[in-house]
């Protein structure tokens, strides 16, 4: 980061010089200096009550020094925060700050999870920023401060991503670990923590000069406390319906869980005690629910704009809240974080200009074909390459590689390829050979997501023969970089309708990396079978009766696509497959990005 000028650590870059904190800060900027330089100074000197719109998340994937993510929510929060950036838009971020992260994975030898906390310094990523404010938990007051880490967008202009923390010296013991872990903890941690995200959030904003905020997005329930705290502040004289009203214009809500099981709840034992009142229980029953404290439907209730997050999903949560307007704004991801460098420098000559104008990716359509295939075939060799020093697993580099990677949770249901060894393995013998590569976390109380991982280990030794299999620790940002790029196909296979939206296979797309996936989320809108990648079972409301069996019918479909159309295609029509790549970077990249997706939020949720 940049700092004012009493810093000692200086760079010069074009007859300017700059200031650093630290050197690992200098070395990032000697980097990529056109980037940071064009930069305004942070803090110092802005109207930070121009700021209009406030994003708040529980996760934020932003950078792999910050491990504050777990899964593909924290990724779309730090790729929303991007494209907001790009697009000068103007407005801040809001988080946590982990003091010791989600987790580190570490996998034996049968695939058995143990988790590590993450060590890390913060100060040599985000900056210390001076104001504190305090919140309400079980009656005691507890300190509450922030840091800064600097999103800046490729035009220079910055959103600020403000994290907040407990874990100060003033703070009882138990509260200063409120901030330590990621979706840590029990249910009074997991709701202390959404007190500190939402109240102290909104509290924090207001220290820190944010005086203008018009719109407070929260990206899943568990920001929904922030309204409860705007509708407490809101002037006394008028009648509550007048109150709530007011708050629902500066609310906006996005939902990422189609099933009800999958929304956060509370006791109103455990929000008595925690939470305490901050508007009295009747009311805060009628918002969130008589039985239990419901963070979708306070968030519903308290929000004039609310969204599922593909066109299905948007559907499935409609059904579910029949009361409420849910519209969908699809996924995306952030086009120049996720391509990788070869196509990059592919873009760059024939579509100068993409990377700000993503939806320019649609004139992929005229790369040479011999251009697309040497640029997947260096992404290809890095993963190789990595695979090999991570794993000590030498992948062949001519071999149908299959990439799998995502939180370790069942209904994403990682072994369904594994479903039936034999044939898997007679596809790799007879038409042509497979290898797989696997990552990803269960969360450390997630007994099926660890034995998912286990199964997986134990069928890769039985295909050891047939097919090569690695399934690599510690999933995070740098890693699905080099997945998403290097893989030829990317595998999805979650449970309908679970997968709310899915992003990874977005990120393939922006590296000409075609899907195999069932058609669920954002794959029903981006599927077109053979020309984008294809699909895996039926489509949605074709479903029949029993769901039982939707798992030996997806299975048998994976195995039917894989050996009589993709295999073959790959190994025996080089051409067409790059033509499929082709497409699926002209058809998807140009429209699954984040720039598309946060025009979308401006023109419907925030002005
Ligand atoms: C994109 C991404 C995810 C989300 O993957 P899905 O397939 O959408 O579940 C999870 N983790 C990391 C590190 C990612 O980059």
């Amino acid at each position: 980061m940049k700092v004012a000028p009493q810093s000692g650590i200086t760079a010069v870059y074009e007859g300017r010089r700059f200031f650093f904190d630290s050197e690992y800060c200098r070395n990032a900027f000697l980097e990529d200096p056109e980037r940071y330089a064009a930069a305004e100074l942070p803090g110092e000197g802005e109207d930070l009550s121009a700021r209009r719109v406030a994003y708040f998340s529980m996760e934020v994937g932003i950078d792999p020094r910050l491990p504050i993510y777990s899964g593909g929510l924290g990724i779309l929060a730090g790729d929303t925060l991007r494209s907001l950036a790009d697009l000068k838009v103007p407005a801040v971020g809001v988080s946590l700050l982990y003091a010791k992260g989600y987790f580190d994975q570490r996998l034996d030898g049968e695939g058995s999870q143990t988790e590590l906390p993450v060590s890390w310094n913060p100060t040599e990523v985000v900056r210390a920023l001076g104001p504190t404010v305090q919140v309400m938990i079980e009656s005691r007051s507890v300190l509450v401060r922030a840091w800064q880490y600097d999103v800046v967008g490729q035009t220079g202009f910055r959103v600020p991503l403000v994290l907040l923390d407990t874990d100060v010296p003033e703070n009882a013991p138990a509260d200063r670990e409120l901030s330590y872990f990621l979706y840590g903890g029990d249910d009074r941690y997991r709701l202390a923590q959404e007190i500190v995200l939402g109240i102290g959030g909104v509290r924090m904003l207001e220290a820190l000069g944010y005086r203008g905020i018009e719109r407070f997005h929260m990206n899943e329930g568990h920001a929904g406390l922030l309204a409860l705290e705007l509708l407490r502040q809101e002037p006394g004289g008028g009648s509550l319906a007048e109150a709530i009203s007011d708050v629902r214009k500066r609310c906006v809500f996005t939902t990422h869980t189609p099933v009800p099981a999958g929304h956060d709840q509370f006791s109103y034992d455990l929000v008595r005690s925690v939470l305490g009142e901050p508007i009295p229980l009747d009311e805060l029953r009628m918002l969130g629910g008589e039985e239990r404290l419901n963070m979708t439907l306070l968030a519903l209730n308290l929000s004039h704009y609310v969204n599922g997050v593909a066109k299905r999903h948007g559907q499935v949560s409609q059904q579910m809240f029949p009361g409420y307007s849910i519209d969908s704004v699809t996924n995306g991801g952030h086009s120049l974080t996720w391509t990788c460098d070869a196509f990059r420098a592919v873009y760059d000559r024939h579509i100068p200009g993409w990377a700000r104008d993503p939806f320019s990716l649609r004139y992929a359509i005229q790369i040479p074909l011999d251009e697309i295939r040497a640029a997947h075939a260096e992404a290809k060799r890095k993963l190789v390459e990595e695979v090999a020093k991570r794993s000590g697993v030498a992948l062949a580099g001519e071999t149908l590689t299959i990439g799998f990677a995502r939180r370790a949770t069942a209904y994403k249901r990682a072994d369904l390829l594994f479903s039936d060894p034999q044939r898997l393995a007679d596809i790799s013998r007879r038409v042509g050979s497979l290898q797989v590569v696997f990552a990803g976390k269960a969360h450390p109380r997630d007994a099926p997501g660890k034995e998912l991982i286990r199964k997986i280990f134990r069928v890769a030794k039985q295909l050891r023969d047939d097919v090569r299999v690695v399934y690599l620790e510690n999933y995070n940002i740098t890693l699905a970089r080099l997945l998403v790029s290097g893989a030829d196909l990317w595998l999805n296979t979650p449970l309908r309708p679970l997968e709310a939206s899915g992003t990874s296979g977005m990120k393939a797309a922006h590296n000409g990396v075609p899907s195999l996936s069932v058609l669920d989320g954002w794959w029903i809108e981006g599927h077109v079978e053979g020309m984008t990648g294809w699909s895996i079972g039926p489509r949605p409301g074709e479903d029949g009766a029993d769901p039982g069996a939707a798992e030996a019918r997806d299975a048998a479909d994976l195995y039917e696509k894989l050996g009589s159309i993709i295999v073959p295609l790959y190994y025996t029509q080089a051409a067409t497959w790059a033509e499929v790549m082709r497409r699926t970077i002209a058809f998807n990249a140009s429209f699954f990005n984040t720039h598309r997706m946060v025009q979308q939020y401006a023109a419907n949720a925030y002005v």
